[in-house]
């Protein structure tokens, strides 16, 4: 099918929580232009530099665009036949717990909304997991033990009418970043509004923060049983409601008051300043609008699901919960991780917010979906999931849109069950990956801006994705492979023809025998017209046929029993692994602000790939100075569970005995920086959560025989350094290198490393064997095509002049003479490394435009006049 287009779509940004809307159309040019939705209550057109790059991942480079088996493009009814018979041989052979679903945020709930049903309904297992375990099952467990219920009862608008905001592990400022726009704009209407930000590390969010505490890691449930226990003694529990809508709490302060009995043992503990926790609990317990928003910070821990109640516990005590501006709100780190949890797209759920432990609910959904091989029980959670599968306990295992050799923990050992399991089938978008490279069938996945349906974002908010692109190739909708399977395997109920139709029976589910004792409910969209499907404008949940229910818990009651909301006691537990005299480290993991995930699509963006062009290591400069590390050096970082080669960020935002990785980097954009080979397996006894941000490492400095770095036109595979990583730039990809061995013949170094083509290419080289320096360029038909640059020493010419070549159709004599040099002739301008990704500003322009214009602060709006 031709990538057909249509003018100005509304649609909804694929990569964060924060779910913004998005319009797509295009210029006079043709060129795909995204701008931010004005009328979309999520962003009101903003966006983030990810959100505003989506133009530039919409290409087809390295797609997946036919089915194969066995390495062999086939028709999709070979490879489906493959998939069902693969998975009913082993059904037949060892139950319905010997085959798998892994899953991810990123499916659309009717995607989400099918896997399920075909999973826990017809094929009788509960083995359905997502990516969405590693992000926030801590927080859906917390909720589940506080409320009743899954229940998020925050909304956005509540942030900026509360009067003091306290961000417990999060980055919002590079995670969320509209979100954190709507908070900074509000904190300028009213000046009077409190930031509290509570994160080991120094991070954008903290800018313009009242008060940073920057705890120890692990330390959070302590400091919040602290808060607990000072709102007790300062008598600011909210007796009435305590005793009309809760239940819990004596047992909850008969922990707190045992571990945190003074604010002195509790700053101890979590090794802060006593009058910083003092002035954190007088703000607390002196402020009634308060949201504590929490993240990854919280839920990726061993005792994530504790933490979480800690946080709800103070919020119940002190009624702060179910008004204005109030309330404790978890955030979701995926596009669709809300969507995912209404379907039961954990192991441990049923659809529309039911519970598989429950007799009732099962009952229910065996009568809605007419089947009678429901699961009988909770299923593997992720990390079981993959233990399973290399015990070959599972055998068969379905993956969608998602990377797991490179997200899991123990990122070796994932890699390990993968290669053992009989059937691996992968359904992405892309061509090649860490995971697919293990993959008998793969399943090509239509992506963003080709599928449809819709998400829901961290207010519970639901918006569509609407497609605006036509599928390539033979791409197809993750729920229509899903059905051909679940026909194939003689199931009925899945005879779709339309995302329409899913959602209309997901709608009917969440209302099916809903007398008001479940939250999610959506009985007022119960049954819609195509095109009131295809107009659907967001919309929040509930939506009853009374029309969206803004305010949960604003009447006290809760979805428990007994209607009453519980606080938990919260034993206070170190993180699974401490640093020890052989790894005495504490790893840390998390985003930079302008990649996703696994890079799949914000690595193919030039924009998005400037703000952090290489895997990084960031310690503090007494770690630096004690192994012996300068800033921009190597670094070899060891766990028990694996090792990266990491260029190293000395910076004083990291506290002294803990270091911190980005999540993103994996084997297709490095040689060694798959973080999660590093990270330990421990999990959330409740949830199942990995400790993602608390692994003890040792680093030390990698010393390399050369160093260099390539300029390519085309992407290359680097087999020939110890060291190396890729990123997008414009017209060209940029190689960071480093070896441990010295070529003998560098000229033939260079053409191996360049895949020498037949088309007569001009090479200008310079090789000082006495120096260990060689610099070549290549031009092939006057254009600038290669430059490699290697020597012993890590100072390397600057790259961005030499980066700005390869936007020229003719590279000019004076410019030749230059190119080894790697800086520009004189009078021409180098603009530097780019510091703003949205406009492609380098940092040499942007001097020279603060000098000309005598711009003295941000506000004076330099990026715009620059732009
Ligand atoms: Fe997309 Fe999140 Fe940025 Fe909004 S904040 S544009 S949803 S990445």
């Amino acid at each position: 099918m031709s990538r057909v287009s249509v003018q100005d779509v509304a649609t909804t940004c694929p990569y964060c929580g924060v779910g913004c809307g998005v319009r797509v159309g295009r210029d006079a040019d043709g060129a795909y232009r995204v701008q931010g939705d004005k009328s979309h209550p999520a962003n009101y057109g903003r966006l983030c530099s990810k959100g505003a790059a989506l133009a530039e991942t919409i290409g087809l480079d390295g797609r997946l665009l036919h089915p194969e088996v066995d390495g062999v493009r086939v028709s999709w009814n070979s490879a489906l036949d493959r998939v069902s018979q693969g998975f009913a041989r082993v059904i037949n052979e060892h139950g319905p717990d010997a085959v798998a679903f892994y899953v991810s945020g990123q499916l659309l709930t009717e995607d989400y909304y099918v896997a399920n049903k075909l999973m826990k309904g017809f094929i009788g297992s509960a083995n359905i997991d997502t990516n969405s375990r590693l992000c926030m099952s801590s927080a859906v467990a917390a909720h589940k033990r506080a409320f009743g219920s899954d229940t998020v009862p925050v909304n956005y608008t509540d942030l900026e009418q509360a009067d003091l905001v306290v961000l417990v592990g999060s980055n919002l400022a590079w995670c969320h970043p509209v979100l954190n726009q709507r908070l900074l704009a509000a904190r300028k209407q009213r000046s009077a509004m409190r930031l509290v930000i509570i994160d080991p590390r120094v991070t954008p969010s903290c800018d313009g923060a009242d008060l940073h505490l920057a705890l120890k890691s692990g330390t959070d449930g302590y400091l919040f049983n602290g808060l607990l226990a000072w709102l007790h003694g300062q008598g600011a529990g909210d007796a009435e409601f305590l005793a009309r809508s809760t239940g819990g709490a004596e047992a909850a302060l008969e922990v707190a008051l045992t571990h945190a009995t003074s604010v002195k043992i509790v700053a101890e503990h979590c090794d802060l300043d006593e009058e910083q926790v003092r002035q954190f609990y007088q703000l607390f317990s002196r402020t009634e609008k308060v949201v504590t928003l929490f993240s990854q910070g919280i839920n990726q821990s061993a005792r994530g699901t504790d933490k979480g109640n800690a946080i709800i516990n103070c919020h119940l005590y002190s009624g702060r919960i179910g008004r204005a501006g109030m309330g404790p709100f978890s955030i979701t780190g995926q596009p669709n991780a809300m969507g995912g949890r209404e379907v039961g797209g954990l192991a441990n759920q049923l659809a529309a917010h039911m519970d598989i432990d429950n007799p009732d609910h099962r009952r229910w959904v065996s009568e809605f979906w007419q089947t009678d091989n429901l699961a009988p029980g909770v299923g593997l959670k992720a990390v079981e999931l993959f233990d399973a599968v290399e015990s070959g306990q599972v055998r068969a295992l379905w993956i969608m849109g998602t990377n797991p050799a490179v997200s899991l923990p123990d990122g070796n050992r994932m890699r390990r069950a993968l290669s053992r399991c009989e059937l691996l089938v992968v359904s992405d978008c892309m061509a090649s990956n860490d995971t697919l490279s293990f993959a008998q069938v793969k399943l090509p996945a239509q992506t963003w801006g080709e599928k449809s349906g819709t998400v829901t974002n961290s207010e519970r908010r639901i918006s569509r994705q609407r497609a605006f692109l036509g599928a390539p190739g033979e791409a197809q909708p993750d729920w229509w492979a899903l059905c051909q399977v679940a026909r194939r395997l003689g199931y009925n109920g899945f005879d779709f023809e339309h995302p329409a139709d899913i959602f209309n029976e997901h709608a009917r589910l969440s209302a099916y025998r809903n007398d008001g004792e479940r939250d999610f409910d959506l009985s007022g969209l119960v049954d819609l017209e195509p095109q009131d499907y295809a107009d659907l404008q967001p919309v929040q949940w509930p939506c009853t046929t009374g029309g969206e229910v803004n305010r949960l818990f604003a009447d006290g009651r809760f979805f428990t029993p007994d209607r009453r909301a519980r606080l938990v006691p919260v034993q206070p537990h170190p993180p699974a692994l401490l640093p020890d005299e052989y790894y005495p480290l504490v790893l840390n993991t998390g985003r930079v602000r302008d990649h996703w995930h696994t890079m799949t699509r914000t690595g193919m963006s030039p924009r998005l790939s400037a703000h952090v062009k290489e895997p990084c290591i960031s310690l503090h400069p007494d770690v630096a100075e004690q192994v012996g590390l300068v800033h921009g050096a190597l670094a070899r970082v060891e766990s028990r569970r694996g090792e990266a080669l990491l260029r190293v960020d000395i910076s004083g935002y990291q506290r002294r005995g803990e270091v911190f990785v980005p999540m993103h980097w994996n084997d297709e954009y490095a040689a060694s920086a798959a973080v999660g080979r590093l990270v330990n397996p421990a999990v959330d006894p409740v949830s199942g959560q990995p400790e993602f941000k608390h692994t003890p490492v040792t680093v030390s400095a990698y010393q390399a025989a050369w160093y260099g770095f390539l300029l390519s036109r085309r992407p290359m595979h680097v087999s020939h350094a110890n060291y190396w990583c890729k990123a997008r730039r414009q017209d060209h990809w940029q190689y960071e290198l480093a070896g441990d061995d010295l070529p003998l013949d560098w000229a033939r170094f260079a053409r191996d490393l360049l895949c020498e083509t037949d088309s007569q290419p001009q090479w200008f080289e310079l090789h000082d064997s006495t120096q260990a320096n060689y610099r070549a360029a290549r031009i092939t038909e006057g254009r600038l095509d290669a430059v490699l640059i290697v020597q012993p020493a890590m100072d390397l010419p600057p790259r961005d002049w030499l980066s700005q070549l390869f936007g020229k159709v003719a590279i000019e004599s004076v410019e030749r003479r230059c190119l080894l040099s790697g800086l520009p002739p004189s009078g021409l301008q180098d603009t530097g490394a780019v510091v703003c990704s949205c406009f492609g500003v380098g940092v040499n322009t942007l001097r020279q435009a603060v000098r000309e214009h005598r711009l003295a602060s941000p506000e004076a709006n330099w990026c715009s006049r620059i732009a």
